[in-house]
């Protein structure tokens, strides 16, 4: 039996009186207390950081040369928080309420509630780290609007806001470094989770310069290890992440949750060819001031994409702002699920632009205008040319959003400010995760899971600049409290020895997989599984899903998993820097998880944010959940060494506080 461990009491409550009711760990017994962190991106630097200050022993571990480089680092738009300073109505409850709303209520309303609580503390701490958040002429800090709200509460850098972020988090772990407080361990990966009767006790890493195996022993282990985004080969993703920690705490009792909710981004660079690895965002924040189109006849679609036509010799009537057209109360700013699958319908029914027809446009041509009529104005400069207005224009995009304009150039060769922006969905985030209660603890004791790694807050759906919300409440404001929960019936432990029979075991289990890649005699290379993988994915596990070609996913990744233990070349060593066999490890992962998605998108029997299940939608093809049978949060229990034998828990979501309904951004 599931239980989430959701505190008694009214939903604004809950959080405040669990803080001042918790156990305690007393600052000598936390001296001898040493908690692993796997992952230092936004979610684990800004946890080790705290927990460190607290007084514990952390040692932190990540993949990378260094934290700087988490994949949190490529996050640009922005930061939620219910602070209001926009003065447009924004609220706790207004933040937590869109949040359920944007998930297309399959999330927990006690976990994003408390969210929404800490989303103001975040924004104090990154100031006081000195993050150089935008600001308005006055000196006070900026907002713009992210999608699904009518408010103004996203925080920013530029288009650099998670690499800010991050440069705060590191520094808070620096300084925690410095004293001694956090051993960190870059350039080692976490491979094996140890667990000692029953409890989360340690980890087997690979020190991925020498090759060496280690163990780790620890009285609770944090999993801050990012999303799974790359099972699509394609994304957004940063090349390297990927989901072995998160699998292998979930082979060994860990539930992954909502594992088939994935978010597809609608902005970014459309795929250009077959021996692409890796696709660019252009964030959302762009939809603040981008209207997206495409041409309103075929015939001009046609001669856009034969190149007879430019995007900007067509005229306005000419044009289908679709966006606008269907959600007159959002237009560009509807959601992400939303937006994504208005552009397939429009590309689907042949108005694409590129040469591919998956592609739309996203145009600034009236923003430039209408900020060269402010800039005139504020200059006193009267009847300015069109000329005019549109340089003093594009001055004030290239403010805001400079870096991400010279980005899309730089990437397409296209100059953004003359000619509309291409986009088109592509996967960007993983809603799904490993199953945490409100401790954020796994079902494994003394296993926790923080930021994008666990499922808890986004339900189907995750709102824009919540990831990063999410990932630092998590570390700063609820794991330093919840954490106290376990480890306060472990003072008397003692240190964990790495010596004992589970460690040994866990040490040799990741030898030999490592071993029985580099033996076998097979020939294909990694990069062609994971890319086969990633195919069939997207194809049938993407933006539109139904249960025929889920069922033939799952069989063809069962198939192309048996061909990968068979037929795939690892070459070099063991005993030395080897990435080949690091990817390899990835990869096997990668082909299990995604027989897991299909199972899950299977199960659930309807359309639901992210979601799609074609079977299951309105008459003008929007989401239709089921929320009889299918309000739940679908928790898979892996079983006999095969994905495919995993058993479905479910835990029912009750809604106090909301009323369920169609979610309408019309
Ligand atoms: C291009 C892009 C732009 C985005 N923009 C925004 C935005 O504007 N606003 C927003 O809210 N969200 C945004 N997001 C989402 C957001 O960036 C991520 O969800 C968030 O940064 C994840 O943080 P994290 O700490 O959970 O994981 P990550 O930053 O992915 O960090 C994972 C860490 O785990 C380590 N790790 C993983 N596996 C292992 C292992 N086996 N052993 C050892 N270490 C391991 C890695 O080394 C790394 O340190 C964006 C995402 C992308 C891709």
């Amino acid at each position: 039996m599931l239980d989430s461990k959701i505190p008694k009491g009214a939903l604004a409550d809950k959080w405040t009186d669990y803080k001042s009711s918790v156990p305690l760990v007393s600052p000598a017994n936390k001296r001898g207390i040493e908690i692993i962190v796997i992952g230092t991106g936004l979610a684990g630097s800004s946890a080790a950081a705290s927990l460190a200050e607290l007084g514990y022993k952390v040692k932190a571990f990540c993949f990378q040369d260094s934290p700087r480089r988490a994949h949190s680092i490529a996050a640009q738009g922005g930061i939620n928080a219910a602070k209001n300073y926009q003065n447009d109505g924004d609220s706790v409850h207004r933040l937590f309420y869109d949040t359920i709303k944007g998930g297309d209520y399959r999330s927990r309303e006690a976990n994003v509630h408390r969210l929404a609580e800490c989303s103001a503390d975040i924004i104090d701490q990154c100031v006081a780290q000195g993050v150089p958040f935008a600001r308005e002429y006055g000196g006070l800090l900026d907002n713009r609007s992210f999608g699904g709200v009518q408010v103004s509460r996203t925080f920013y850098a530029k288009g650099q806001t998670g690499q800010q972020l991050l440069l705060g988090a590191y520094s808070a772990l620096s300084r925690q470094v410095a004293k001694g407080n956090v051993t960190m361990y870059t350039r080692h990966e976490m491979v094996e989770l140890v667990k000692v009767d029953g409890k989360a006790r340690g980890i087997i890493a690979r020190d991925l310069v020498s090759g060496e195996l280690e163990r780790h022993s620890g009285h609770a282990v944090l999993l801050c290890t990012g999303g799974y985004s790359n099972v699509f080969f394609l994304s957004t993703n940063a090349m390297m992440s990927n989901v072995t920690a998160a699998w292998k705490a979930h082979r060994k009792g860990a539930y992954m949750a909502n594992p088939c909710f994935t978010q597809i981004h609608p902005t970014c660079i459309p795929v250009s060819g077959e021996s692409q690895s890796k696709l660019t965002l252009m964030s959302e924040s762009l939809r603040n001031d981008g209207r997206i189109w495409v041409p309103k006849h075929k015939k001009d679609a046609e001669a856009i994409r034969s190149g007879k036509l430019k995007a900007t010799d067509l005229k306005e009537a000419d044009r289908d702002y679709y966006l606008e057209r269907r959600y007159p109360a959002f237009g560009n700013l509807v959601p992400r699920d939303v937006a994504s699958r208005a552009a397939k319908e429009r590309c689907d029914a042949g108005y694409g632009v590129n040469a591919t027809g998956q592609a739309v446009y996203l145009d600034f041509a009236a923003a430039f205008m209408r900020y060269g009529q402010e800039e005139a104005s504020v200059k006193g400069i009267n009847n300015p040319s069109q000329d005019e207005l549109r340089s003093m224009g594009e001055k004030v995009i290239e403010n805001k959003y400079g870096n991400l304009f010279q980005m899309y150039e730089k990437i397409t060769a296209d100059n953004p400010y003359k000619t509309p922006m291409m986009i088109y969905p592509a996967v960007h985030y993983t809603m799904g995760g490993i199953w945490v209660d409100y401790d954020l603890m796994t079902t494994v004791p003394g296993l926790f899971a923080l930021g994008e790694a666990n499922f808890s807050d986004h339900g189907a759906n995750r709102l824009g600049a919540s990831a990063l919300m999410q990932g630092l409440a998590d570390g700063y404001f609820v794991i330093p409290y919840t954490i106290g929960n376990f480890l306060s019936q472990d003072i008397r432990t003692g240190t964990i020895a790495t010596d004992s029979p589970e460690f040994v075991e866990a040490e040799q289990v990741a030898r030999d997989r490592m071993e029985a890649f580099l033996n076998n005699k097979g020939t294909r290379s990694v990069d062609s599984f994971h890319k086969a993988l990633g195919k069939i994915m997207w194809a049938k596990c993407g933006m539109a899903r139904n249960a025929e070609d889920l069922k033939s996913a799952a069989a063809e990744i069962r198939e192309l998993r048996d061909s990968f233990y068979k037929n795939v070349k690892v070459t070099g060593t063991m005993d030395s820097m080897n990435p080949e066999l690091d990817k390899a490890g990835r990869v096997a992962d990668f082909m299990e998880l995604g027989e897991l998605m299909c199972m899950d998108a299977l199960a659930r029997e309807e359309s639901c944010g992210g979601h799609f299940r074609t079977e299951y939608q309105s008459e003008d093809g929007e989401a239709l959940r089921q929320d009889d049978s299918m309000t739940f949060v679908s928790a898979w229990e892996f079983n006999g060494n095969d994905p495919g034998k995993a058993t479905l828990h479910k835990e029912d979501l009750a809604f106090e506080s909301v009323e369920l309904k169609t979610r309408s951004y019309k």
